[in-house]
């Protein structure tokens, strides 16, 4: 499964495909033409806009995102789509996976949409998604949109690889609050309630109001503009560009006031702390005296003859995590 750098950086669909699912194999000889490819990649990287879209399954994410990437790309950008779907891993079902989406988006020479990968745990799938975002931008993609469902951990994970967070909403009342109950409103950096068009009109001001409330008791972060709620259909395409607007205005606010530099050096180091617990868990389980300790350990903590903190102070006496 071999793929250059040359083929990945002349923007090849395909060999970005490919290098994909190099990345995502869960092969033991894949795993370093994997790395290799991706450190020839690196040089090549960091000229995106990486945001993040969200929302409750049925909120219009594959609609807007259709309607948003047609317009950037009528723009002259090319758009790549990366899906982290929280349910793969753990129903083998998918939210975001498996319907066909964004037919119209799928045709143009200048997307890439990629299904969320589905092998491993949460915490695998969205580092792979990051080292998807790098290849994607080493084959030139300049906007990245990096779709998830409000599901668990996988809203604040697409926020810790992305520059800017966009959450969908619904018309009506219930969204808003739902989203403030979840600490999910303030994550966002823009608000847009989506299928404002036709009977939905009253109802989706009535969101906007609500939201607005919502977020006036919220306390914005520090180094955050506080959000604006916007209002847009993405079925009638009227105010997806009024979105983008906002969306650029920031990014491009970011960049010059250098934030979006140190956010994503930030970004890049939270990284490597979740790699470094990642692997550490991942050789104390493997460790032959944990695996034989292990069961010996329960007994004694069932018969009560060590307290857990006990018992993990021995489990790790005898485990060499650095090789
Ligand atoms: P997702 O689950 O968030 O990806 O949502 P979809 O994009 O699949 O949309 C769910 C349903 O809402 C579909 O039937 C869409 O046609 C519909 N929908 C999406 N956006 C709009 C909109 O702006 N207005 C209206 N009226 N319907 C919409």
């Amino acid at each position: 499964m071999a793929v250059s750098i040359q083929e990945l950086t002349s923007g090849n669909r395909r060999a970005l495909s490919k290098a994909i699912t190099l990345i995502e194999s869960t092969r033991g000889e894949d795993r370093q033409p994997a790395q290799h490819l991706l450190q020839a990649a690196m040089p090549h990287t960091g000229k995106s806009w990486r945001i993040g879209v969200s929302g409750v399954p049925g909120v219009g994410k594959s609609t807007f995102i259709e309607s948003l990437g047609m317009l950037l790309i009528a723009r002259g950008h090319k758009v790549a789509v990366l899906a982290v779907d929280p349910s793969s891993p753990f129903s083998g079902g998918s939210i975001l996976g498996d319907k066909t989406r964004m037919e119209k988006l799928v045709a143009q020479p200048d997307a890439f949409i990629r299904p969320s990968p589905t092998a491993g745990s949460l915490g695998g799938v969205t580092q792979r998604t990051r080292e998807s975002i790098l290849l994607c931008e080493a084959a030139g993609f300049d906007v990245i949109l990096v779709e998830t469902v409000g599901v668990g951990q996988s809203e604040y994970d697409v926020a810790s690889m992305t520059d800017l967070f966009l959450l969908l909403m619904l018309p009506g009342a219930g969204d808003a609050l739902q989203g403030i109950k979840r600490g999910i409103l303030e994550l966002a950096d823009v608000l847009v309630v989506n299928k404002c068009d036709g009977d939905n009109r009253d109802r989706a001001e009535a969101a906007r109001s609500e939201i607005r409330q919502g977020l006036h008791y919220l306390r914005p972060q520090d180094d955050k503009a506080p959000a604006d709620v916007l209002l847009c259909s993405s079925l009638t395409n009227e105010g997806v560009e009024a979105v983008w607007d906002e969306v650029s205005t920031r990014l491009e606010a970011l960049a010059q006031s250098k934030r979006l530099e140190s956010n994503r050096r930030k970004q890049n180091l939270n990284w490597v702390k979740s790699l470094i617990e990642q692997q550490v868990l991942h050789r104390f389980w493997n460790d032959g005296n944990v695996q034989a300790d292990y069961m010996k350990m329960i007994s004694e903590l069932r018969s009560g003859a060590v307290t857990p903190i006990q018992a993990v102070e021995q489990l790790l006496e005898n485990v060499h995590l650095v090789r």
